[in-house]
């Protein structure tokens, strides 16, 4: 494929790659693009390709799309190396991780309803990141009512004490200095559902011997936070590729939300997968949709 990194160095670890699609919506072309660079950058170099289904969320997950995603996975051909993992099923390992990080001393309750944050940030100036205002930082040192729902935010600021400075290397734009205050104080286990993205992607990666992240651009930032709990939750630290994304007449990355059809539109009406990717493959994209600059 045109597009995969080089690597410089042979590794020494096996080479193991992941798809992990978030089953809350249809797949559209930017997801087989993904998926594709995932499974050509683990194959190119006698790898495997695994498929991870980010399940967690209960409330937004739905067994439909997650039908679609293995039907249209088949679809394309992008057939995973390994049977395919659920977070759902991986909840223990989760807690785990929550309860190790919970014993470091970086973790606190939040009962604030996302109106509480709302009126707090109109009293208190805070820092914005790329997901917006930072948490203003209410729960931190108070006592919460135990009665409340509370979810589990990490005090960021002392976890980059307890780290340290954290690098982090990605095989198109080189070495960078993880900077996940701009994030501040995420949440790290939620009210609604269990473990976040953040803690239960990182704790998977690990555990499933990811040694390449391959996943789209737009989640670059939050690399930073996953750096930040490898070191802290000792896991070993994977390389990552960013690729670039495909986007719309307009520059618009292609999104589940957005005008592009899903894959099983495609699918449905009969269009051929393999064609699809062959033309991915070689950078021919359909009409109306780029590659991103950067
Ligand atoms: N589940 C995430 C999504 O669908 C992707 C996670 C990742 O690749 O790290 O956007």
């Amino acid at each position: 494929m045109v597009f995969l990194p080089i690597i410089e160095r042979p590794t020494a670890v096996p080479v193991r790659t992941r798809f992990a699609p978030s089953p809350n919506g249809a797949l559209h072309l930017g997801h087989a693009f993904s998926a594709l660079c995932a499974r050509d950058f683990a194959h190119s170099h006698g790898g495997q390709f695994l498929l991870r289904i980010e399940d967690i969320d209960g409330t937004r997950s739905r067994p439909e799309h997650i039908t679609a995603i293995l039907a249209d996975l088949d679809w394309l051909s992008l057939i995973p190396d390994e049977p395919v993992s659920y977070q759902s099923r991986n909840m223990e390992r989760y807690q785990r991780a929550l309860d190790e990080l919970k014993a470091l001393g970086l973790l606190y309750r939040c009962t604030c309803t996302r109106s509480d944050i709302l009126a707090a940030l109109k009293q208190t100036p805070v820092s914005h990141g790329p997901d917006g205002p930072h948490y203003p930082g209410t729960c931190r040192n108070r006592r919460i009512d135990p009665a409340k729902p509370f979810c589990w935010r990490i005090d960021m600021a002392k976890a980059l004490v307890m780290t340290g400075p954290i690098q982090w290397t990605d095989m198109v734009a080189g070495t960078h200095f993880a900077d996940p205050l701009q994030f501040g104080d995420v949440v790290l286990w939620r009210k609604d559902a269990p473990a976040s993205y953040h803690l239960a992607a990182t704790v998977d990666d690990a555990a499933d011997g990811i040694s390449h992240v391959v996943r789209g651009l737009d989640l670059f930032a939050y690399t930073a936070i996953h750096r930040v709990l490898q070191q802290l939750l000792d896991l070993p630290v994977p390389q990552y590729w960013h690729h670039r994304l495909l986007v719309d007449d307009s520059g618009q990355k292609l999104a589940k939300s957005k005008s592009s059809p899903p894959l099983s539109a495609r699918r449905v009406a009969g269009e051929d997968g393999r064609l699809l990717i062959d033309n991915l493959h070689q950078g021919v994209l359909p009409l109306g949709i780029s590659l991103s600059s950067a």
